[in-house]
């Protein structure tokens, strides 16, 4: 044994898997490119979580989080690099002689450059290409707008046309799941025995009403971002970061998964179009005034819908005073700024 560092960098790996295949012949029947870039994906995700464990294990305890997924439970996923696959005439081929047949979801704009082969947790498979992106700029609006997250409405803006009501595509969905999960909760096999069927049908049902919901919310809140980023040339959002706590409520739970799903279609929408998104440290954005930047003493309870500044005198809904707190800390609130008016003139828009 020695004291030497011990690094397993992506040419050590090949050798490895060269050596490997060499003795072992079932191994050496299938194509090497794809047992390539399982083993280098598996390094880097190994390398990657152990890092990530190692700063945030004491925050995930207390949080009462899930734990991580073992490789072993994940679901199967492939990728290919330039020289393990190609495109003919509407299907993938791929190294080792396997020939796809794809239902295209759109055309691709320009040759890919990787392909990742992969199957859901409800057993679909996918095949997603890596390609250049490209900017389409749209046409300039002179409009800025400020962005806050919240439960009652997902989005709160500056514009009032803008706002974004808490879809609730969850609460359908809530009554079935809680009746799968009890199911789940009967059927439990014991450790080491295997599920029974209705265990599994169950559990696959779960995964895909899941599935559904968060379809439902990436659709509204594309559709959401695309008519923002179309009206205004710089945005600026609160940089909202789930809380994941064990005691959250269900619609707590679903506030958090249609904000996320919200804000990561409105920097990609943002990013596509050319769009300036400009990402707000959240904290402090509910106590301060918009009109004159004082900050209240305590943070105001979530059943004060109203702030009133002490400072200035400055009455609006909580809400929008914070999504201007967001136009002011990027440096953009102007006067011409849709939203702002004057203090005192706020009754119209207090509902
Ligand atoms: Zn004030």
């Amino acid at each position: 044994m020695t004291g030497e560092k011990t690094t397993c960098g992506p040419a050590q790996l090949d050798k490895m898997l060269t050596e490997a295949r060499r003795v072992t012949p079932w191994l050496a029947q299938g194509a090497s490119v794809p047992q390539q870039q399982v083993i280098r994906d598996f390094a880097k995700s190994r390398a990657k979580a152990v890092k990530d464990i190692k700063a945030r294990l004491p925050q995930r305890q207390r949080a009462g989080m899930p734990r991580w997924k073992k490789k072993r439970e994940t679901d199967p996923s492939l990728n290919y690099t330039q020289r393990g696959f190609r495109l003919k005439d509407g299907r993938l081929h791929l190294a080792g002689g396997i020939v796809l047949t794809v239902v295209w979801s759109r055309e691709l704009p320009t040759p890919p450059s990787t392909v990742r082969v992969y199957r859901d947790s409800i057993g679909h498979w996918y095949a997603s290409f890596v390609v250049a992106t490209t900017t389409a700029h749209l046409p300039e609006t002179g409009r800025v707008i400020g962005i806050d997250w919240g439960v009652r409405e997902t989005a709160t803006t500056t514009n009032s046309d803008h706002d974004l009501p808490h879809p609730q595509h969850g609460r359908t969905a809530a009554q079935k799941l809680a009746h799968y999960q009890r199911i789940m909760a009967r059927r439990r096999p014991a450790k080491g025995r295997a599920a029974s069927k209705g265990y599994r049908e169950a559990k696959r049902k779960t995964a895909k009403l899941h599935k559904k919901v968060a379809r439902q919310r990436e659709d509204t809140a594309r559709k959401w971002a695309k008519k923002v980023v179309r009206d205004h040339d710089r945005i600026a959002v609160e940089d909202f970061r789930p809380k994941f706590l064990a005691k959250s409520t269900m619609a707590r739970k679903a506030a958090d998964a249609a904000i996320g799903a919200t804000k990561k279609a409105l920097i990609e929408m943002g990013r596509k179009h050319g769009r300036e998104v400009r990402l707000v440290h959240p904290a402090h954005t509910t106590m301060d005034c918009a009109q004159c930047g004082a900050r209240t003493k305590h943070a105001l309870p979530l059943s004060e819908r109203t702030y009133a500044c002490t400072a200035c005198g400055a009455v609006s809904p909580r809400d929008k005073n914070s999504a201007r707190v967001m136009l002011v800390r990027a440096g953009w609130c102007t006067a011409g700024a849709e939203g702002i008016r004057p203090p005192g003139s706020l009754d119209s828009v207090a509902a």
